[in-house]
């Protein structure tokens, strides 16, 4: 029996057509489901065998692999694919006969999984800031976090089209890259109180030996009412804009517009003369402004849609316009649909929240941006869901991978990137503005933005 829902099976219909360019027909056959096109008359692809797991909230599911070069298919990343939600796969998986090829894994169900976070809602084994943690997720358990998992079954699939249906066209993709910046902190200094300004400077000359840094923050905060001061080592901004204009590249700065978490929001306002200053900058040079909704938005939908309006009010009082806004949470808290609904209701045309803050990897399991849709109410959104892959302070802090700066470090965003521009996905890439502060985080941010990927338009 197919647990598909008719608006689910539309879904699944508009992932394919943004996956391959056509449009494709689901319906429930028997037990399983049958894909055609819709202006083909012959031919057809059948799913014989559905797995009822795929639409269970749970990490415990089976898993074993595919190893596609011995049925004489292709593997995008070359080495066998995981197969989460079954133990064994028969033999052959994919039969070929004259109208219609059969193929033995429920590839659907997979991409409705891992796509819509099935696994994630109403869980409970939260980490300290009420995350669902990578550790908890069945990619983890089972190796595949840094796997694009469903990219890598419907690279199959596509094979499967192409050989059913030899006359169509696939659409082509072109890896490319994005980066983005929570602005957390837009200033070291210049919006904290006197007291976080003296806890700041100690902290410079205790803990960082920064005495440069705490010997002008008094004047940085003085000077900083109208216009981020140049020397504050938070500005960082028209460094990272240039970064990304040499590269090709559209820097997207998410700006935190409410508090509520007086601790771990931001201390300032967007309407700060300075924030405003710093927006107008953005808008001229050709990036984009976005949110960053506040510490306990994720699960009070009022506030994220109050912190949207407020921002956009900033921007219309700027004359900044742009077609769309997005962003992403802070902390990269998020409740699944909870969070993912709050934004569609806030009119928002993106967000880029989804990755694991303790690993980094797919935690969608692809790298395509994609529509979204909410699988407790059978809703397709409007809102799409831009994954993140990888957060700066993921890979390097101690509180998480604690790689740090060397090679290690350098070679983990690599294979990331390396990896979304074999599925030609999109390799979108957190760095903060805050974390610029020394010599190591410029070097190796160049150096990601700098590898061969970017540059390589050989594919
Ligand atoms: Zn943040």
């Amino acid at each position: 029996m197919s647990h598909f829902t008719p608006a689910a099976l539309n879904w699944l219909c508009l992932i394919l057509e943004e996956r391959f360019g056509l449009n494709f027909h689901l319906q429930p056959s028997q037990d399983g489901l049958m894909l055609t096109l819709t202006d083909h008359d012959q031919g057809s692809i059948y799913f014989p065998k559905l797995e009822a797991a795929f639409h269970e909230s749970r990490s415990d599911l089976p898993f074993t692999q595919w190893d596609a070069s011995v049925e004489w298919w292709e593997s995008v990343l070359g080495e066998p694919l995981p197969a989460p939600g079954v133990a064994t796969l028969p033999k052959p998986l994919i039969e070929r006969q004259a109208q219609q090829a059969i193929i033995h894994y429920d590839i659907l169900g997979l991409t409705y999984w891992v796509l819509n976070r099935v696994e994630e809602i109403d869980r409970t084994d939260l980490d300290n800031h009420g995350r669902f943690p990578a550790t908890s997720s069945h990619a983890f358990k089972h190796g595949y976090l840094e796997r694009p998992v469903v990219d890598e079954w419907l690279h199959v699939l596509g094979q499967v089209i192409q050989k059913q249906w030899p006359q169509v066209e696939l659409k082509q993709h072109q890896f490319s890259m994005k980066v983005s910046h929570d602005v957390d902190a837009p200033s070291r200094y210049g919006f904290s109180s006197t007291k976080g300004m003296i806890r700041g400077m100690a902290g410079d000359v205790l803990k960082r030996k920064n005495f440069k840094s705490a010997l002008t923050a008094p004047f940085i905060r003085l000077n900083s009412s109208k216009k981020l001061h140049p020397a504050d080592p938070f500005n960082t901004f028209d460094w990272i804009m240039e970064q990304s204009e040499q590269h090709g590249l559209v820097s997207a700065f998410y700006f935190i517009c409410g508090r509520t978490d007086a601790s771990k929001d931001a201390d300032y306002e967007p309407e700060h003369p300075a924030i405003r200053e710093l927006m107008r900058r953005i808008h001229t040079r050709g990036h984009e402004i976005g949110l960053h909704p506040s510490y306990n938005s994720y699960q009070a939908p009022e506030a994220i849609a109050a912190e949207a309006e407020r921002l956009r009010a900033v921007m219309r009082e700027e004359g900044i316009s742009q077609n769309i806004l997005g962003g992403r949470m802070h902390y990269l808290r998020w409740e699944h649909p909870t969070t993912l609904q709050a934004w569609n209701d806030a009119g928002m045309s993106y967000d880029s929240t989804l990755s694991y803050a303790d690993l980094p990897g797919f935690r969608c399991g692809t790298c395509y941006e994609y529509p979204a849709f909410n699988s407790v109410t059978q809703q397709i959104l409007k809102i799409r869901i831009r994954p993140l892959i990888a957060m700066e302070c993921t890979i390097i802090a101690e509180r998480y991978m604690g790689l740090g700066y060397g090679k290690e470090a350098e070679s983990k965003f690599l294979e990331l990137k390396e990896k979304c521009r074999k599925v030609k996905g999109c390799f979108t890439l957190l760095w903060h503005n805050s974390h610029f502060a020394n010599q190591e985080d410029l070097t190796l941010y160049k150096q990601i933005l700098d590898s061969r990927s970017t540059r390589n338009n050989n594919d």
